[in-house]
């Protein structure tokens, strides 16, 4: 990223997956950073791994993002450090699987918890400073699952629908500000989201790997290009697909691509 000065950046979801690879970025490229997430060994790791590669400082806040008053106990946090913040990255994220029949409601309500809640209430927090700051980046870690709905991953689907909207009015909301505001859309990425969201009730397609997901964040930061960045050819041709054709279509599509035998 050429992006000049470089502000501090709060990354939330940095102990795992994209929000890590971002943050690492970040880092490489003289951004100070705040890693949050729940497994603190791991930030402590990651701000340690960071600190020793570069010339920056890292810090750390755990917090749990399910928890309704998370969000805001973040912005508390990044405060009593005494952190002018100029960034945002929401990579924090989870996702539920199956058919919706027989999701579970607990785990539903955390999902939207933390993947449509936090992210909206930390950038409604942290905006005017976003704004104010030169240099100011809001990135939100979307996904391609916003761009329709998807059988067997409803929630998923619409809570990244959700997300993908709200940025790209915030986007348009700050034109002209001076702040880069990307919603980035990547396609199915080998991190442990999988695992988390229990991959054996639906079916993944292809997996693409976490290296061009960060390499299209930078460039679309770089550029700043928004509102929205689909990661990836073939996903930008199947999302204007699914745009295109009758919705009855897109869902038996969506629905055969991950529907498990017997479901
Ligand atoms: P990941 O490796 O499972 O990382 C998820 C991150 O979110 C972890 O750092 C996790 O940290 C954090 N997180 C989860 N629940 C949390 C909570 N209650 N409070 C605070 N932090 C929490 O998955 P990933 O693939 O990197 O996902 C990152 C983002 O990319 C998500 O928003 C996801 O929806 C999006 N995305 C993923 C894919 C994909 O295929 N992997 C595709 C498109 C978009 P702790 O567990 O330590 O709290």
């Amino acid at each position: 990223m050429t992006t000049s000065p470089r502000p501090t950046v709060v990354v939330t979801g940095a102990s795992s997956g994209i929000g890590r690879e971002i943050a690492r970025r970040l880092a490489q490229q003289g951004h100070d950073v705040v890693l949050v997430a729940r497994r603190e060994e791991r930030l402590r790791e990651l701000a340690d791994e960071l600190e020793g590669a570069h010339d920056i400082r890292a810090s750390v806040v755990v917090a749990d993002l399910g928890e309704p008053d998370g969000p805001a106990r973040v912005v508390e946090e990044v405060d009593a450090l005494g952190i002018t913040v100029g960034g945002l990255v929401n990579a924090a994220g989870v996702g539920t699987a199956g058919p919706f029949a027989r999701e579970d409601a607990a785990l539903l309500a955390r999902e939207l918890a933390v993947d449509v809640v936090a992210p909206t209430i930390l950038t409604n927090l942290l905006l005017p400073r976003l704004l104010e700051a030169p240099g100011g980046l809001l990135l939100n870690v979307s996904s391609t699952a916003g761009h329709q709905p998807v059988p067997n991953v409803a929630t998923y689907a619409a809570s990244k629908a959700y997300l993908s909207s709200l940025t790209a009015s915030i986007w348009q909301e700050t034109r002209g500000s001076g702040l880069t505001v990307v919603g980035l859309c990547p396609g199915p990425v080998a991190t442990e989201f999988f695992e988390a969201a229990g991959s054996e009730r639906f079916k993944v397609g292809t997996v693409s790997g976490i290296g061009p997901v960060v390499d299209a964040a930078y460039a679309a930061i770089d550029r700043r290009r928004g509102p929205l960045v689909t990661v990836g050819l073939a996903n930008r041709v199947q999302s204007l697909g699914s745009r295109l054709a009758p919705l009855r279509l897109t869902l038996a599509v969506a629905h055969r691509q991950t529907r498990r035998p017997g479901d």
